[in-house]
Parts: C-alpha cells; structure tokens; sequence
C-alpha cells in the first residue's frame, strides 16, 4: 500500500510525500487529502478482522479508531500510535427526539462518550501519531474549543508539548479548562482568528511546530472512524441519511470520504445521504448550498451563536464538504438558536443529552421532515458531536429562563426545567409532589 498526500483541487491534484510537512498544496494552495494507491484487503475479510479485534486486549484494538487502521493506512508504523481508547462511541435510540423530529425512529451515533467528549480525539490520535512519525516535539492549534482540549490531552499522552493560541479575551472556561489541566502552554494573542492562524502558520516553519488545526489530512482520516465505526455498529447496513453540525465541516469531508471509499470497496452497498446543519448566524455553507456551488464562496465576517463550536465564518474545508454533500445527494440546512435550544431539551430528555452544536441536528432533522425532504420512515442517524458537560452555563440558563441568544435576543425557555426552593417541611414538599 502506498500512502501519499493529494491536492483535492481538480485542475491541480498534484501528488507529494505522505512525510512532507504540508497543510496546503504547494503549487496551488489547494486543500490536501490522504491519498491511497494499492489494493485493500477484501471487505469481507476485514469485516471479520474488525469484528474479532473487539475480543483483543491489545491497546491499537480497543480503540475504535485504530481498530479500523486497514481503511486508512497512512503510517509505516503502528509504534507511533498513542491511544486513549477513543471512538467506541455507542448508537443511542432517542424515541421522544424522534417524535419531535417528526421521525418514526432515530438512532444517536454519541461522538460525546469519547476521553475529551468530542469528535475530535477520533482525528486527534492520527494527527498526533503523524507528529510523532514526523519526530516533531511541538504541536500546535489555534482554538478555544474541543480541538484544543483534544490536542492537549493526546499530546500529554505522547509526551509532546502542546501549544495552543488564542484571541485575547475571547475564550470558552469549560473547554479550556481540559487544556489547562492536560498541561498545554496557552498563548492569549493580541488578535484575531485569522491574523493568529497566520501567525501561527510563521512560527510552525521557524520553530518546527507541527500544526494541528482543521485541515490537517491525518485529523481528517482519523474521523472517518465515526462512520466506519458507525457501519459496523449496524451491521454494514447503511442508513438513508447521515445528519451533523457543520462549523468548520471538517467533520462533513469525513463522513464523505469514508462512504465513498466503503462504498467503492464494497462494505456498505448504498451511499446514505449527508444532511449538514449550520446555526442560522453562521451559516455560509447553507447560503452557499442555496446558489447550487455558483459563484464565489462567501464567508462571514463576525459568526455568532451560542452553539460556540459551529460558530465559524470562514470554514477551511469547504470545498471538501461541498463535494461529499454533492456526491452523497445531500442537503444543508440551517436553525435558529431557539430551534437549537429547544431541540437539546428534547435530546436530554431522552436522558442522552449533548453540547448545543449536537442538538443543531435534531432542529435540522424537524426542518427536513416538516419539508419533506426527509420521509418519516426514513432510517436516520443523528451525529452527536460533543458531550452534555461541554457546556452547563448554556444549559442552566435555558431552564431558569436566563438564555439570551447574540444581539440580546431573550430564548423562549419552552423545555425549561427550574429547580424550586422549598422549605423543611414534608408535608408541604409531599403537597408538591402530589
Ligand atoms: C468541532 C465541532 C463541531 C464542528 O465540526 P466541523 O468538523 O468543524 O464542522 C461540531 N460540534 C462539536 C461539539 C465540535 O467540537
Ligand atoms: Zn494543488
């Protein structure tokens, strides 16, 4: 098997070595992807090995990542894999979310059961191993968010340091927090996003950083482990449709490349269809689903929702994701903050439960269904991307009726759930209870 990294752009797809450092294509600026020429290990053949690995004890085994290693075989060397025991995230059945998604059923695939809840430990642990094949000593992100949180705990494992830069003053407590603790020297910069990745990107190449932002291939190889996982979990049996958030849509370049490469080594015999679900402040993969791919790319300059992990103007993998939802016969969608919220209620009521970016799913999942686009028989899998504990300010504010969405905007608390005071007497608190 022979591993290289591609330029996805079609009037480039330039080929270059799977060790070079690169996170864009030399000649032309492209996006860059893992690339493999070879032949793959019949489907069934693998199917077997996958299946016996859950017995093994072995560490590369029991992770639901690297149980999967044959379909994304881009490193020489196992030796260089650290794991958490990522993926092995289960498949969840959320009967009262799929009543209110206008759904006869609907599964939960909960990428929030992972050692840092979120998805990104599952791309995490591939990136981290590419540094280490690399003999990088540094990793670098810019982030406040899970990927910050992800990159600390992996580098910590791999006894790498971990760098991570952020805006001044603009910063999420919880997830940063998991950095803090996972011993990441975090660098606050008198700037914003951008000027920071730029930054960053100059002092990668001085300083031997490796980076691990977004559009690094290896994270991206790593998440096709959800879906792979996912397929398994089901028997191989794919569903009619896929549903996610879209933020940076990392995650949506995944998912697509891992069901076309199923598809065309024969684990799966249908492509499901990706339903991408932005938040409607930060939305410019929908506006650009909306003009069909036509003309140019629009990003927005100041994103905003409280989903804090989608909140993203200018995502990097947009030409990826645009391909798979055109492949997979998909659709975007957008939600407001209401729908988020209220959706997430719904989510935790089924006593599953996720971080607001999850929840924008089941809002999509309402407006497809109210649409028609997707049928109320439909065998739907929603892709819970972070865990319930990401976020308790979020959640305590909604059921005390203390939500405000950006611009002051008051969130209806519809789903609301208030503690009540009451006093030492049990014969008024069993009046209550009555
Ligand atoms: C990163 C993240 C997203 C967005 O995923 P992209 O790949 O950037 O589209 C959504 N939800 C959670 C919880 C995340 O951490
Ligand atoms: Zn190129």
């Amino acid at each position: 098997m022979q591993a290289s990294l591609r330029c996805i752009a079609q009037s480039c797809g330039a080929h270059f070595g799977i060790e070079e450092v690169l996170y864009n294509c030399p000649k032309c600026g492209g996006l860059l992807e893992a690339s493999y020429s070879g032949s793959f290990a019949p489907a069934n053949e693998l199917k077997r090995t996958f299946l016996d690995r859950r017995l093994s004890n072995a560490p590369l085994d029991q992770s639901g990542v690297w149980r999967y290693r044959e379909l994304f075989p881009f490193l020489d060397d196992v030796s260089h894999v650290v794991t958490l025991r990522e993926g092995n995230t289960p498949m969840l059945d959320g009967p009262i979310a799929a009543a209110y998604g206008g759904l006869d059923r609907l599964t939960f695939k909960h990428q929030g059961f992972n050692p840092t809840g979120s998805f990104k430990d599952n791309g995490m642990t591939c990136g981290v191993a590419q540094a280490r094949r690399l003999k990088m000593t540094r990793v670098a992100c810019v982030s406040t968010g899970n990927t910050s949180a992800s990159m600390a705990a992996y580098a910590a494992a791999a006894g790498l340091e971990p760098l991570i830069f952020l805006p001044h003053g603009n910063i999420s407590f919880g997830k940063l927090a998991q950095a803090l603790e996972y011993g990441a020297r975090t660098l606050q910069v008198e700037a914003n996003f951008d000027e920071i990745l730029a930054l960053v990107r100059v002092l990668a190449e001085r300083l031997g950083i490796y980076m691990l932002n977004s559009m690094n291939p290896f994270r991206i190889e790593g998440q096709k482990s959800i879906v792979i996982e996912m397929m398994d979990q089901r028997d191989w049996r794919a569903p009619d449709w896929i549903v996610l958030p879209g933020g940076n849509l990392g995650n949506t370049s995944a998912f697509g490349k891992a069901l076309r490469e199923l598809h065309a080594l024969g684990f799966i015999d249908k492509m499901p269809r990706l339903g991408v679900i932005q938040a409607e402040g930060s939305a410019p993969f929908y506006e650009f689903s909306q003009r069909h791919g036509e003309g140019a790319f629009r990003a927005i300059a100041k994103p905003e929702t409280l989903a804090t992990a989608i909140r993203i103007g200018d995502p990097v993998s947009w030409p990826k994701a645009w391909h798979e939802v055109q492949v997979s016969n998909g659709v975007v969608e957008k939600v407001t903050e209401q729908e988020i919220a209220d959706a997430k209620a719904q989510i935790g009521r089924c006593g599953i439960g996720c971080e607001p970016a999850s929840a924008a799913t089941l809002a999509g999942i309402r407006r497809l269904t109210a649409a028609g686009t997707i049928a109320h028989d439909a065998d739907v899998v929603a892709v819970l991307t972070g865990n319930v504990l990401k976020d308790t300010d979020y959640i305590y504010r909604y059921h005390t009726g203390q939500l405000e969405a950006p611009g002051g905007v008051k969130i209806d608390s519809k789903f609301g759930n208030q503690p009540i005071v009451v006093p030492n007497d049990p014969d008024r608190i069993a009046e209550l209870l009555s």
